[in-house]
């Protein structure tokens, strides 16, 4: 695994345009808002990737339970923000108006093979995957949830502070 230094006005749009068609045939509106001041961040450029589908493909899954072929909306935005410590950090969030997570799930979708699809559907992997990748990261994720409603997930990654 090669860390680099990711731009995420650059990386974001790159990944976004892997599952623009398969949202697009689903009827769902994928809109991004990137800072300007959204600041760099290291990692391996891969799993970052993979991180983010699995993000989208969930919240695609969720939009398209609640909504059906149509109403279904996925925001992305990235943002500057501080963490508790003062130390200069990128937010980045995946956001659906999908199914929402029930309140007895919440502590439970970032463990290995937990999943409430049907079977064959899903490996219940993706959070946990992704947790440990942006772990690796030195960042934080979470989750923010209303059934029948939406989610939001966040992550939180150190600024990459260049020399120059
Ligand atoms: P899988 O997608 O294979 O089920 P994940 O680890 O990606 O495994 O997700 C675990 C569970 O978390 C899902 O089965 C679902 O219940 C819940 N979940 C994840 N993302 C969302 C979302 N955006 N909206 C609603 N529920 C979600
Ligand atoms: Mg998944």
């Amino acid at each position: 695994v090669k860390h680099t230094a990711m731009d995420p006005g650059t990386v974001i749009p790159e990944i976004l345009k892997l599952v623009e068609n398969s949202a697009h045939t689903s009827g769902i509106e994928i809109t991004t808002r990137i800072e300007e001041n959204a600041p760099s961040f290291m990692g391996d450029p891969g799993r970052f990737q993979q991180v983010m589908l699995n993000l989208v493909n969930n919240a695609i899954h969720a939009v398209t339970s609640r909504h059906g072929a149509k109403g279904g909306a996925i925001e992305i935005r990235a943002a500057q923000t501080r963490n508790d410590e003062g130390r200069t950090m990128v937010d980045i969030q995946v956001k659906d108006n999908g199914c929402g997570i029930a309140p007895a799930h919440m502590d439970k979708i970032f463990s290995p093979f937990f999943t409430t699809k049907a079977v064959g559907r899903g490996t219940g992997l993706g959070l946990s995957v992704c947790f440990g990748i942006i772990e690796s990261f030195g960042g934080t994720m979470s989750v923010d949830s209303r059934l029948d409603q939406g989610t939001v997930f966040s992550i939180q990654l150190p600024a990459y502070e260049n020399q120059s």
